[in-house]
């Protein structure tokens, strides 16, 4: 993933998106930063996904009598990973300032 800011690449387990809390830093620039996933590409990844798994994946663990079910969890774990996006989160404090 890239950072907003400095373009920076920042990986999804590294220390800096490990942090608690919804705003990070990022290591380079210092400046805050936000996961966030969208519907919009949750759903583009997700059809694709799913269409992958019933037609190609589940016949081929059947034969390798792999447990589908947790294969299926840890697959559709996968995309939603995968829709995630670093966004900047600078201007997050506006935000909330000019809703309360
Ligand atoms: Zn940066």
């Amino acid at each position: 993933m890239r950072c907003p800011h400095c373009d920076a690449v920042i990986r999804l387990f590294s220390k800096a998106l490990n942090k608690w809390g919804r705003v990070k830093e990022c290591p380079c620039c210092q400046k805050k930063i936000k996961l966030s996933s969208s519907v919009k590409s949750y759903v583009l990844f997700f059809i694709p996904a799913s269409i992958t798994h019933v037609l190609f994946l589940k016949p081929y663990l059947a034969a390798l009598s792999i447990d589908g079910g947790s294969f299926a969890l840890f697959w559709y774990v996968m995309v939603l990973l995968l829709t995630f996006r670093l966004v900047d989160a600078e201007d997050d404090f506006d935000i909330v300032s000019r809703r309360f």
